[in-house]
């Protein structure tokens, strides 16, 4: 799998701080002057399993106020024109500049892939610089910082998908395989094609709640016993099968270390075991023993889904031993409502792994949970749904100071994030904040995933 990420941004946001980090040698100069790096440089970059060419576009000094955008300009263009993936960095201490806008624009134009991040972003002072960083309208800002290596994990989980776009695309483009590009008036060949990549899910849940006898079931036994792959970090390994013709890859830690006999202290599992696979999957299966379902182990776990923005499906396993089915499912849901409330509507199926009843279910729930994290809705639809709310419900005038709701826009999915313009929004009561988040779930059909709404004050 391979590709080029060109690191672009103005002068001094950390780029060659982080170009190191991913090269992990010191190939380019450090420096607090602005620009000590002399033009574009590359390197071989490792990051997990990922390996790939990345491109540091420092290399502005020397220039006069006049000259700097025209060379920023050329330069950047270069670097976009050679990457296939740019990740566009800005300075959160700093906050958005004038020349953060210009590259901005840039990479708009040149309709490049963009990760947009916000690096120096460790403590709470960059706070600010983040949330502004959305204004560039390029989504979700990553948090960074380079030189402490934290968001590391994110970038990867950003980049993976990517990268594996990038190798379908790379397969595709082979002059032998014929494609469909009816629908694509370029001439630049092929879009990205639709194949699907396998999706990624993690299994989770405490010791014995039948998690490796559930993986066993979707993968089939031999496989499990001899087919971990080796994985991101020592921690996480996964299995790459297809789970009723969908090809998944399957993170666990627990149930396949134990039978891959990866590592010998299986007892001594812990829930951040289980924390870690959550980190790289895009759809986290929360496997409940029905005789003990929702303790704290199993709350905490979800809850940590949840905060990382995961789709989430709740599984109930050992269905086959329940007498009274329908009085415990109905338990069951009273139960999943009460105690996990910011997973509202998320879906929970019943299954035996021993049996392999409910996989067919557990399957479905898994597509779905997945479409809802991905789903987009227009910026067009989102105001008019806004209004309505407002107008059904106006937001509150503490202390007589009335809270205007502007207008809102979906800056991400994966999951879905909303920014709201708005002003006096930290006056904004959180129970306005679960008013509309509820009814985004609602009116947009999105259950179960998790839903991100910021304000964004303007004023
Ligand atoms: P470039 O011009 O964009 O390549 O920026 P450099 O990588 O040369 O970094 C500029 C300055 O920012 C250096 O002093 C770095 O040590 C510092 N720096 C880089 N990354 C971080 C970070 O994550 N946090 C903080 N606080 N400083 C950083
Ligand atoms: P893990 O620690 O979560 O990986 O759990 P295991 O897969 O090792 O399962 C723990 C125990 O529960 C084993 O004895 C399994 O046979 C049993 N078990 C797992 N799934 C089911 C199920 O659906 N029904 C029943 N009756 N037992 C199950």
């Amino acid at each position: 799998m391979s590709f080029t990420l060109a690191i672009v941004g103005r002068p001094n946001v950390g780029k060659s701080t982080l170009f190191n980090r991913l090269v992990g040698k010191k190939l380019a100069l450090v420096d607090d002057t602005p620009g000590v790096t002399r033009d574009l440089r590359e390197g071989d970059a490792r990051l997990g399993d990922l390996k790939f060419t990345v491109i540091d576009s420092a290399g502005l000094e020397d220039v006069t106020d006049d000259s700097l955008q025209g060379r920023m300009r050329r330069l950047t263009e270069r670097a976009v024109e050679m990457a296939d993936i740019c990740l566009f960095i800005i300075d959160a201490r700093a906050g958005v500049t004038p020349t953060d806008q210009v590259f901005a624009e840039i990479l708009r134009k040149k309709n490049a892939h963009v990760i947009l991040a916000a690096n120096k972003a460790e403590g709470k002072n960059a706070d600010a610089g983040v949330l502004e960083a959305y204004s560039l309208g390029l989504g979700e800002p990553l948090r960074l910082s380079a030189e402490h290596g934290e968001g590391m994990d994110e970038l990867y989980h950003m980049l993976r998908p990517l990268a594996e776009e990038f190798e379908a695309k790379a397969a595709m483009d082979a002059p032998e395989v014929d494609v469909d590009v009816s629908d694509d008036e370029s001439e630049a060949g092929p879009r990205t094609p639709t194949r699907e990549k396998p999706l990624q899910i993690a299994v989770i849940g405490r010791p014995n709640a039948g998690k490796s006898t559930l993986i066993n079931k979707i993968i089939g036994e031999e496989r499990l016993l001899t087919g971990p792959e080796a994985g991101i970090t020592r921690d996480a390994i996964s299995v790459s099968a297809e789970f009723m013709g969908t090809p998944m890859r399957i993170f666990d830690t627990a149930g396949m270390r134990k039978k891959a006999k990866v590592t010998e202290k299986l007892e001594k599992l812990s829930v951040s075991d289980g924390l870690r696979a959550v980190r790289f999957a895009e759809v986290v299966v929360v496997l409940l023993d029905v005789g003990i379902p929702f303790e704290q182990q199993d709350l905490r776990i979800a809850d940590f889904a949840e905060s990382e923005g995961r789709a989430v499906v709740v599984a109930a396993n050992k269905w086959d031993l329940e007498e009274d089915k329908t009085e415990k499912l109905k338990e069951l849901r009273e139960s999943f409502e009460r105690l996990l409330p910011q997973l509202r509507g998320a879906p929970m199926v019943t299954v035996s792994a021993k049996t392999g009843k409910g996989l067919d279910r557990l399957h479905a729930a898994i597509l779905k949970a997945y479409e809802v994290w991905n789903r987009r809705v227009t910026t067009a639809k989102l105001n008019q749904w806004l209004t309505a709310m407002t107008e059904a419900h106006p937001p509150p005038a503490p202390g007589g100071r009335r809270i205007k709701l502007r207008y809102m826009t979906q800056v991400k999915t994966r999951p879905p994030a909303f920014v709201v313009m708005c002003n006096h929004g930290d006056m904004l009561p959180d129970s306005y904040s679960r008013y509309l988040v509820n009814g985004l779930r609602a009116d947009f059909d999105m259950p179960g995933t998790p839903i991100r709404l910021t304000m964004r004050d303007q004023g």
